[in-house]
């Protein structure tokens, strides 16, 4: 008989509610949940396709071990599996130190299975050496939040989206890569039609598609840009001194450091007309509500941090934060991200959104898990974690739910790190990921609709994600993975004590973990499953005692910072890192499909996902095509500083000349080469160390065919 298990979708930050119909072995089917907040029954064609991609031929089903480097791998069963991992782990640390391992985790992962990580790098290991791959998405934006309003909180919800007058939308091509949203938005744009949407973005997407102006800025000259935006503002007297006096700190120094972007500078650092950049100004100067939305193209930056700071400036400056249609909002991409953020998942995070590098903090985890102290050495983030790697401090690697040898930049040198890594522990649902093909271990995890947990999406809410089918054969839930891994490592390094990780339940890691909350911005302490599932996904703070989670925040004009006051901060542009030259004259963006998910291992395996797109193809202006007697759909041999791919080009006018755009999700399944990511650099911010994913130097030349 059917029945129906309400969830949430696996894929991106805006956090639909799904209803997974099953017949208690199998998934048969998938509708939007009507009652979800996020949702309300619509879903994207990822999310109405979630039941076609269980392909168990992709699936990992049984753990596989191999005892030497060059030797095959073969099925192993958990104990032997876990106790091995377990003595190379022990010993490794005995030998080397507790820095000597790390830990690389996913915002895929439930919240449950984040803290169950957290804990076993920092309180049984002993190492801040955990990062996540939002690293790659959203370290950004923490990073402006704090910095900004003092605590890494976004302080709006979706229907500020539909209440907004005036929305600039920043780095976002929301039309695809966060669907539902975008929904909400064409909804609220057909009733009200005199909402002005403003798109920033280097290419015309299709989210430009219902922009009433799109400043096609230069790549990466956002900063400029909203200096620029600043200046305009103050000229024409559109600021809300009133809001600055009484709510804010930092403002005289930027108001000088402003004073240099006037609209001519701007219009020729970013490259648009400069009665383009005075429309916006006005159009944000005078509008009752103001809204900002971002994503990787301000995040995947090195200079992300500068970028969120100056769009968050905006806000303040106008004194457009707090109330209803206003307010700086960074969508992340991830499902999980925030969960990730919460949990301290990041090297430089403890859990409750406090800082590894704040003794304080340290010594409150530390009294919460019954530890003497907490490590205090840097944690090392993503692209130094792999450079560690590469060049033999990290001698045993644990990797979850995510695929390092494929979405981080410079691939050539990943794939190295990952061939000379001693003991690479790879968990995975799919077993058909580039990583995987470098794992001493796999371990098999249960999946979408396999496991339980929770989930926050970008707009705070809290939803309990349910099991509606089993595994397949003997993959496991991933918190249930760690924690075993973690009591047979405990008793090899703390014999005889009690184990930190009795755990029975997903709930039961909640319900250690939210404490650590408790009188932080983010305070959840008064959520249970119980609450979630009598009354809903709910959005934090959700202290003990609430009665209903918190929609907006800032609304008093008190931010989380010890002055109570939101900074202001005067940071100067500065260009990407890498620039068009002579042998390398195009810029090079990544970014998504619509149908398509990161590495592609889920929705790679249905069909009717690639009806969209069927290939990774480069988008050239036609210019650029004929300048180099390329036709479309030739082959093309693309050339970075780092390494090359050959692929079709197509004609593309969305992309302007000088440019040039490839998605991000394919690999060297699928690729000539090591994948998109052969091409992007490394560089990072250096306050978020958020790679520059968005801007390479790549060159493109006609393959001649023998
Ligand atoms: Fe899933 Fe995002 Fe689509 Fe919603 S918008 S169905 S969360 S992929």
């Amino acid at each position: 008989m059917t029945q129906t298990t309400a969830s949430t979708c696996c894929y991106c930050g805006v956090g639909c509610g799904v209803l997974i119909e099953h017949d208690g072995e199998t998934i048969l089917g998938v509708r939007g949940d009507p009652n979800h907040p996020a949702n309300f029954g619509k879903l994207c064609s990822k999310g109405s396709t979630l039941h076609l991609t269980g392909d168990l031929d992709a699936r990992g089903l049984y753990p596989e071990l191999r005892l030497g480097k060059g030797l095959a791998r073969s099925r192993s069963d958990w104990d032997s599996a876990l106790d091995h991992a377990a003595n190379v782990f022990a010993d490794t640390i005995r030998e080397h130190g507790p820095d000597s391992v790390a830990f690389y985790i996913s915002g895929q992962l439930l919240t449950e299975d984040y803290y169950a990580f957290n804990k076993l790098a920092r309180a049984l290991v002993g190492t801040n050496n955990i990062d996540s791959n939002s690293r790659l998405c959203m370290s950004s934006a923490v990073v402006g939040y704090k910095r900004s309003l003092g605590a890494d909180a976004p302080p709006c919800s979706y229907e500020d989206i539909e209440q907004s007058d005036c929305l600039l939308i920043a780095g976002s091509n929301m039309a695809y890569a966060h669907p539902i949203l975008f929904r909400r938005l064409e909804t609220a744009k057909a009733q009200r039609p005199d909402m002005k949407i403003i798109v920033v973005d280097p290419r015309r997407t299709d989210t430009c598609e219902l922009a009433d102006l799109h400043l096609a800025i230069l790549p990466g000259t956002d900063v400029a840009l909203f200096h620029g935006i600043l200046h305009i503002l103050l000229w024409e007297g559109w600021i809300d001194r009133r809001y600055i006096d009484a709510h804010t700190e930092g403002f005289d120094e930027l108001k000088t450091l402003v004073r240099d972007y006037t609209p001519v500078a701007v219009a020729d650092i970013c490259g648009i007309p400069q009665a383009d950049l005075l429309l916006a100004a006005e159009w944000i100067g005078k509008a009752p509500g103001f809204l900002s939305l971002w994503c990787m193209g301000l995040n995947q930056s090195s200079s992300g941090s500068a970028k969120n700071s100056a769009l968050i400036n905006l806000h303040l400056a106008t004194g457009q934060i707090g109330r209803p249609g206003t307010g700086p909002f960074s969508l992340t991409g991830q499902p999980n991200a925030m969960g990730g953020r919460e949990t301290g998942s990041l090297a430089n995070l403890l859990p409750g959104h406090r800082d590894a590098a704040n003794a304080g903090h340290r010594a409150e985890v530390a009294a919460h898990w019954g530890v003497e102290r907490l490590p205090e050495s840097t944690g090392l983030t993503a692209i130094e974690l792999f450079e560690a790697v590469r060049d033999g401090r990290i001698k045993a690697l644990w990797i979850a739910c995510t695929n390092p040898a494929q979405s981080l930049p410079d691939q050539q040198k990943i794939h190295e790190a990952l061939a000379a890594c001693p003991f690479v522990v790879v968990q995975e649902a799919f077993f058909t990921t580039e990583t995987c093909h470098y794992a001493d271990l796999l371990l098999p995890a249960a999946s979408w609709g396999e496991k339980e947990g929770t989930v926050t999406n970008s707009e705070r809410r809290i939803s309990h994600v349910r099991r509606a089918v089993p595994a397949p054969a003997e993959a496991r839930p991933d918190w249930a993975i760690t924690s075993d891994f973690a009591r047979r490592l405990e008793q090899r390094l703390r014999p005889g004590l009690p184990s930190l990780f009795d755990f029975a339940s997903p709930e039961a890691l909640f319900e250690e973990y939210k404490p650590l909350t408790a009188g932080r911005d983010l305070d959840y302490s008064g959520l249970s499953y119980a609450i979630l599932d009598t009354r809903g996904p709910q959005q934090w703070p959700f202290p003990a005692g609430a009665t209903a989670g918190t929609p907006r925040l800032y609304g008093d004009g008190r931010f989380a910072t010890e002055s109570g006051r939101a900074r202001f901060h005067a940071d100067v542009y500065r260009a990407p890192k890498e620039r068009r030259d002579a042998r390398f004259p195009l810029t090079l963006n990544t970014g998504r499909l619509r149908d398509q998910w990161h590495g592609m291992s889920r929705t790679g395996t249905a069909a009717r996902l690639f009806g969209h797109v069927e290939e990774a193809v480069l988008g050239l202006h036609p210019d650029e095509l004929r300048r180099r007697r390329l036709q479309p759909g030739e082959l093309a041999r693309v050339r970075s500083r780092r390494g090359s791919l050959i692929l079709p080009v197509q004609a593309d006018d969305a992309v302007r000349p000088g440019q040039a755009y490839l998605p991000m999700h394919w690999g060297n399944r699928f690729l000539k080469g090591l994948g998109t990511n052969i091409l992007t650099l490394p560089a990072f911010d250096p306050l978020s160390r958020q790679p520059e994913l968005k801007h390479a130097g790549i060159e493109v030349e006609r393959v001649e065919l023998p």
